[in-house]
């Protein structure tokens, strides 16, 4: 196998049995549901979600493992053979994988657009902690506002490299995520990504500003005077002492701006 490839598509595969009876357990699948798994690879955890669930969704972008795959012959899984961040996902009540880590943010990001009941996946430990983060700690940025402006996430194991083959570079963890009504309604939940995301990467300028340098993302015309009508107190803070609370607040503002 290209090593390039190898670790670009980030391929470890779990093999510690114990903790894949563990992701299904935490998982609580009924015989109605339909699971969408991204990065199936050779089905470790593929297996284990068709015999519990009504239909599994299964994608996976290297053309050897979606042959592996199908020859499992499993009636109730639908593999996709493309790249899980290109591809629209049909309906599924539930998510579970143990992702490609290289595009851990990007399909969380993509995921939770969609609607779904829960989410158990496997993610590099510090990128876990990210999505979990409190607001004025450092680990706290756009995954984790992004997250948990509509979700409840939560931490439920750490997972040692010695459980995957190849073995990572870096410890794994589980993260549950419950998507649930956000306490404020978003305008627009595409838009307020990609601003929260501009937003932070100007981490260390007062909000104020950081809007200013990130106003491409609303394509506004006088986005100075829009900032100038914003809430001063937090005008004043830095991107990550903002909760996402108050990311809403201030995005829904700008976006009646913009419309104005
Ligand atoms: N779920 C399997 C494999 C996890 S490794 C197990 O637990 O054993 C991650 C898998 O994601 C690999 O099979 C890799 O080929 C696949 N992958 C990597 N990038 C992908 C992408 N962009 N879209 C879909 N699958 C991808």
């Amino acid at each position: 196998m290209n090593p390039v490839k190898k670790m670009r598509l980030g391929q470890h595969f779990l093999i510690d049995s114990r903790v894949v009876e563990r992701i299904i357990n935490y998982a609580d699948i009924h015989k109605t549901e339909t699971i969408l798994e991204i990065g199936a690879g050779l089905g470790n955890l593929t297996q284990k979600l068709a015999a519990k669930a009504a239909k599994v969704v299964a994608i996976e972008s290297d053309p050897r493992l979606v042959e592996a795959l199908g020859n499992l012959e499993l009636p109730n899984v639908t593999i996709i053979y493309d790249n899980a961040l290109k591809v629209d996902f049909s309906e599924f009540d539930k998510v579970v994988s143990n992702l490609p880590y290289s595009i851990s943010s990007e399909v969380t990001s993509k995921l939770l657009r969609y609607p779904f009941k829960l989410g158990i996946l496997m993610y590099q430990y510090e990128f876990a902690q990210r999505v979990i983060a409190m607001p004025g700690t450092k680990d706290y940025g756009p995954i984790s506002v992004e997250a948990q402006y509509c979700a409840d996430v939560e931490v439920l194991e750490m997972v040692p490299r010695t459980a995957f083959r190849p073995p990572p570079e870096v410890r794994s963890a589980i993260v549950k995520i419950v998507p649930r009504p956000p306490s404020l309604e978003v305008a627009d939940k595409g838009l307020f990504f990609n601003f929260v995301s501009a937003v932070f990467t100007q981490r260390r300028k007062r909000m104020k500003n950081a809007i200013i340098n990130a106003a491409h993302i609303l394509n506004m015309k006088d986005v100075k005077k829009a900032v100038n009508l914003l809430p001063k107190e937090l005008m004043h803070k830095r991107p990550e002492q903002l909760s996402p609370e108050e990311f809403v607040i201030l995005f829904n503002l700008m976006y009646e701006a913009k419309y104005e």
